[in-house]
């Protein structure tokens, strides 16, 4: 499929990337999806590919519902980007779809503070209260590497967790924020693909493609 402009009035998701298994953006396992596009530019962000508004996957919301319902396991999803909140309308439809047919928990990571969108919410955007509305844990705030405390489950100490319903209660102090950082490298058929939120050094050297070598060997058993 050709990327397209996300101003579009398909039924469509336009996406950087998912994982249908992970156990690193969240508690249990869980569904992972990766919208494309987000205006910010945060110096350090974990994922610049998923940045640019005009690249990307775009995904027929029916066959992503499926995608996901079919990984019968999974507890929840989390969306992460890119930023969820540029194309609020169509996301909420699918999570709407998936919850209709399962109850599955559903965390979000938006750059946006939650004030903001409530702001948004106020001056009348129905589209990101519907987003809201079918979000049960939401990480706010944009990445700022200064602020990078290597704590879990959030990139800086200025993101928030907040318990928007019921469905994950107490766990903003039981997994987030919590000392250390936990990721997965996942073997697709063409790439090697980093998920969950690493230390920052980690991530650099990630970026920088020496992860791999710089793993001491002497772990591996001969
Ligand atoms: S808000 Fe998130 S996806 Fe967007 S630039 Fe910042 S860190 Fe990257």
């Amino acid at each position: 499929m050709n990327p397209k402009c996300i101003v579009s009035e398909s039924v469509s998701l336009q996406i950087y990337a998912f994982l249908p298994r992970t156990r690193a953006l969240g508690p249990y396992l869980r569904f992972a999806l990766w919208v494309q596009g987000c205006l910010r530019n945060c110096p350090g962000c974990m994922t610049p590919d998923a940045q640019a508004l005009d690249r990307g996957t775009v995904t027929d919301i029916e066959m992503l519902a499926e995608q996901v319902l079919s990984v019968r396991e999974a507890e929840g999803i989390t969306v992460s980007g890119g930023e969820p909140f540029l194309q609020a309308r169509n996301l909420a439809r699918l999570l709407d779809r998936i919850r209709k047919t399962r109850d599955m928990g559903v965390i979000v990571y938006t750059g946006f503070t939650l004030a903001e969108l409530q702001e948004k919410i106020r001056a009348g955007k129905e589209d990101v209260r519907n987003l809201l509305d079918q979000t049960d844990l939401l990480i706010d705030g944009p990445y700022i590497r200064e602020l990078d405390d290597g704590q879990s489950l959030r990139g800086a100490s200025n993101q928030k967790v907040h318990e928007l319903t019921e469905r994950y209660k107490g766990a903003a102090e039981k997994y987030y924020g919590r000392p250390g950082r936990n990721a997965e490298l996942h073997l697709l058929e063409n790439e090697v693909f980093l998920a969950g939120i690493p230390g920052a050094e980690s991530l650099s050297q990630w970026q920088r493609g020496k992860f791999i070598s710089s793993i001491p060997t002497e772990e591996f058993p001969p």
